[in-house]
């Protein structure tokens, strides 16, 4: 007999509608990803950026100390002795296909120089893209500096 009157009054359909309905006017709890960026923890550990002085320079003194720590062995650094003895950086590479974001880098260095940015958005089709250089983490620096300064934030 249930079955029979399920059947004439659509009941099922109506408890399923009822369901919807009901999430319908809730507060949403997902992201339009990647057309929507998921808001980060304010320890979220993303992609480094290096910090820069007032004139642009880097802050980074090619000291060796987060590569040396870093346990992936992401970190590609190669010096050089400038004219007056000052200590030139030649190269400096990060392997983003190889980090794993643990943050060690950070707190190695001596001078606040890397840090962990909070951005992810690694995604790539060429695995050379991966390896970001000195000038693509101090331009990663800019854009923290801007997306912290629209939360009324300070790096
Ligand atoms: S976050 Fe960790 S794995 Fe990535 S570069 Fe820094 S030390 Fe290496
Ligand atoms: S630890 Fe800091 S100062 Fe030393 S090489 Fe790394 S980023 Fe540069």
């Amino acid at each position: 007999m249930k079955n029979v009157f399920d059947t004439f009054f659509f009941t099922e359909i109506l408890q399923g509608l009822g369901v919807t309905m009901k999430h319908f006017f809730k507060k949403k709890v997902t992201y339009k990803y990647p057309y929507e960026d998921t808001p980060v923890f304010p320890r979220f550990r993303g992609i480094q950026y290096i910090k820069t002085d007032e004139e642009g320079v880097t802050k980074c003194v090619g000291c060796y100390l987060c590569q040396v720590v870093c346990p992936s062995e992401c970190i590609h650094i190669v010096t050089d002795c400038g004219h007056k003895g000052q200590r030139l950086i030649r190269k400096y590479e990060l392997d983003l296909s190889r980090c794993i974001y643990c943050g060690y880098c950070e707190e190695a260095c001596p001078v606040d120089a890397i840090h962990m940015g909070r951005d992810y958005h690694t995604v790539d089709n060429t695995r050379d893209n991966y390896v970001v250089n000195m000038k693509t983490l101090t331009q990663n620096y800019k854009k923290e500096q801007k997306m912290a300064e629209a939360k009324g934030e300070q790096l």
